[in-house]
């Protein structure tokens, strides 16, 4: 089984920099930002650096790149003046990825702070109309990610997001996904390590959202425990989560084509390592190591693409 497996990377530099850091690091698909993630101000971007880019994705041969959202942007916030901003820098955000050719966005369904959870899903549900009548006949997606449910974040129960897809199921809706990040969904209270937990989560969230709806997998470990509803990242199999839920990802035929995203810490290990191509060595040193897990019925990749370095 062969899965596309990335990081998110720095743009620093230029955009085609985090193309060329994920292939050198062998990954096959990469994240990044499109824009400064803590400003809602943008530089437009140039046509040098989206073609500097688009030619970077294709001679590096990646499978895959998206964009994760600013930390700014809340479609669930109860007051005007932030929402409207919310709502137009996600429109901007959309038009940047669709400029770099990037598969969609992903975002947070946003925090309804002040107000209840049930306003909260309706202004999501209005940001997300205005949205993608913003952004008609763009090619990139709009990704709404499993949170671990902190504060009044949106998007912690699967209940939530089935709610956010069904009710924007309009003309241009297609263009809605859902991105599931393994450290938010254990933080928020969706068990994941024994094969049978896993399973469970898996199929509770393909009865209620449904696997075909996901675009994106956040790869990351658990800092905090089990249903502490706090989002804080760690390396894989050195957080609560620990190896084995990782064990079921890469052996799972339903993430085989759904590019995979770490979102772990940067930087070295004692020994100059660096922790992204740690953490991409434990993942794909996963794949076929089914120990302890009951027989699975596994089918083999069809094609092994050559993924690795280009
Ligand atoms: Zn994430």
């Amino acid at each position: 089984m062969r899965h596309i497996v990335g990081s998110h990377l720095s743009i620093a530099g230029g955009y085609y920099k985090a193309i060329d850091a994920a292939a050198e690091l062998g990954m096959s698909c990469v994240q990044l930002f499109t824009k400064n993630n803590n400003q809602w101000a943008a530089k437009p971007l140039s046509d040098e650096d989206i073609e500097k880019f688009r030619n970077a994705y294709n001679t590096r041969g990646l499978q895959a790149a998206c964009a994760h959202a600013s930390y700014l942007i809340n479609l669930a916030a109860p007051n005007d003046e932030l929402w409207r901003k919310s709502i137009d820098a996600m429109i901007v955000e959309v038009e940047r990825a669709s400029r770099l050719g990037l598969g969609g966005v992903v975002v947070h369904p946003g925090a309804h702070t002040t107000s209840t959870l049930e306003e909260g899903l309706e202004r999501v549900v209005t940001a997300l109309d205005e949205v993608l009548k913003g952004t008609k006949g763009l090619t990139a997606g709009i990704w709404l990610e499993t949170t671990a449910g902190q504060g009044s974040s949106i998007g912690c129960r699967f209940e939530d997001l089935a709610y956010l897809l069904e009710r924007t199921n309009k003309k241009g809706a297609e263009r809605l996904g859902v991105c599931i990040d393994t450290c938010h969904i254990f933080a928020a209270g969706y068990p994941l390590i024994s094969p049978e937990e896993y399973e469970a989560t898996v199929q509770q969230f393909d009865r209620l959202v449904g696997v075909d709806r996901v675009q994106a997998l956040h790869i990351n470990d658990s800092a905090k425990p089990f249903g502490s509803r706090v989002d804080r990242h760690a390396h894989i199999g050195q957080g609560h989560l620990g190896l084995e839920p990782f064990r079921h990802v890469m052996n799972d035929p339903r993430w085989e084509r759904v590019p995979m995203y770490l979102e772990t810490e940067k930087g070295t290990n004692e020994s100059g390592d660096e922790w992204d191509a740690i953490n991409l060595r434990t993942l794909l040193g996963l794949v076929g190591k089914r120990a302890g897990t009951p027989k699975v019925a596994v089918k083999k990749s069809k094609q092994e693409k050559k993924a690795k370095k280009g």
